[in-house]
């Protein structure tokens, strides 16, 4: 395969040459979440020429994203367009180059095989907890590569997880926090600088792993607080024994087998799991008699006629194509799910 000219600096650096610029084509990354993290991470990763990238997100994208998901654009936020597919078009036009494939899916104990098999590296963007923990189980389980961050206000924590060699997630945080018990990005806002610096660790650390730089790789966590221009390096080095994950092997994430509904937070809207066998194309001709309501490839979504939200205004709901549901316009639960009942049925 003939190296394009455009990776020459890139190719310049000391541990990569051409070897490793080959290495970096044929390699096949994941970017599990395209909020933040995961757009800073894939351009960067776009950019240096990983020849098969995979976008994973849930979401579309809403106007405040924008002050820190640099990918997207006002038009994406006002059409609201799903955040993989998005991203997957604005990085064809950086590197037309490599192959990209966007999943509009929720990842999950069901899916996460499926989706992530193939891969040589995960990149986490994501934003929740439990769906680290579910990566960092099919990590381990897997023996791939996990490159963990999170950033909220100002600080980030970053690891990079080589199952065998270094801790996993599990070996520092046995649990997750529970919910509701953690600041959060809705909570306490967050900056995009410690954003760049986070995913700027983790792609790095991508880099060496592919290019055979792993001695490279610190086998610690990075905590920074850019805020307050402090950072620190913690934890043991290697994998702990007593640990349940990589220690022991019980992979309680991965075997977890139901998602639930939850409402999201401060945006008074309901997620609601996605369900097997769902057909999209039914499910818009239902809809369509209730309300006005306008179908993509991958989603369905429009108003009510009928239904209203505390305020008066139309209750909006919006369906992928494998079944998960956003509901906006009520935070409870059990109206959302009678309301996805009375108009799709299951
Ligand atoms: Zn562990």
């Amino acid at each position: 395969m003939a190296i394009s000219d455009r990776y020459h600096r890139q190719r310049l650096v000391d541990g990569i040459g051409d070897r490793g610029q080959l290495a970096i084509s044929n390699s096949t990354v994941a970017i599990v979440g395209v909020g933040a993290l995961g757009c800073m991470s894939a351009s960067m990763l776009a950019r240096a020429g990983i020849g098969n990238l995979v976008l994973i997100d849930r979401d579309i994208v809403e106007t405040t994203n924008l002050q820190r998901q640099v990918l997207f654009t006002e038009e994406d936020a006002d059409t609201q367009q799903p955040k993989a597919t998005a991203a997957a078009s604005h990085l064809a036009k950086v590197n037309s180059e490599i192959n990209i494939t966007p999943h509009v899916e929720d990842l999950t104990s069901r899916n996460v095989h499926h989706l992530l098999n193939s891969i040589d590296v995960i990149v986490d963007g994501l934003d929740n907890f439990n769906a680290r923990y579910l990566l960092n189980d099919f990590a381990v389980k897997t023996n791939k590569p996990f490159m963990f961050a999170g950033v909220i206000s100002g600080q980030g924590n970053v690891m990079t997880i080589i199952p065998k060699t270094t801790p996993c997630l599990r070996c520092l945080f046995p649990n997750p926090p529970t919910s509701g018990s953690q600041d959060t990005c809705d909570t306490v806002g967050v900056l995009a600088p410690a954003i760049g610096i986070a995913a700027s660790c983790q792609c790095m650390d991508v880099i060496k792993f592919l290019t055979d730089n792993k001695g490279k790789i610190s086998r610690t966590l990075l905590t920074f607080d850019l805020w307050n221009s402090e950072s620190n390096r913690v934890g043991y080095g290697e994998p702990i024994e007593t640990c349940p994950c990589c220690g022991q092997l019980d992979f309680e994430y991965l075997n977890e087998t139901v998602s639930e509904p939850v409402a999201l937070c401060g945006r008074l809207a309901v997620l609601l799991p996605s369900i097997d066998a769902f057909d999209l194309e039914m499910a818009t001709k239902k809809l369509q008699e209730h309300g006005s309501f306008e179908r993509s490839d991958t989603m369905v979504r429009g108003e009510f006629h009928e239904e209203r939200a505390p305020d008066g205004s139309a209750i909006k709901m919006l369906c992928f194509h494998d079944g998960r549901s956003i509901i906006h316009g009520t935070d409870d639960i059990r109206r959302a799910k009678a309301i996805f009942e009375r108009y799709i049925g299951n």
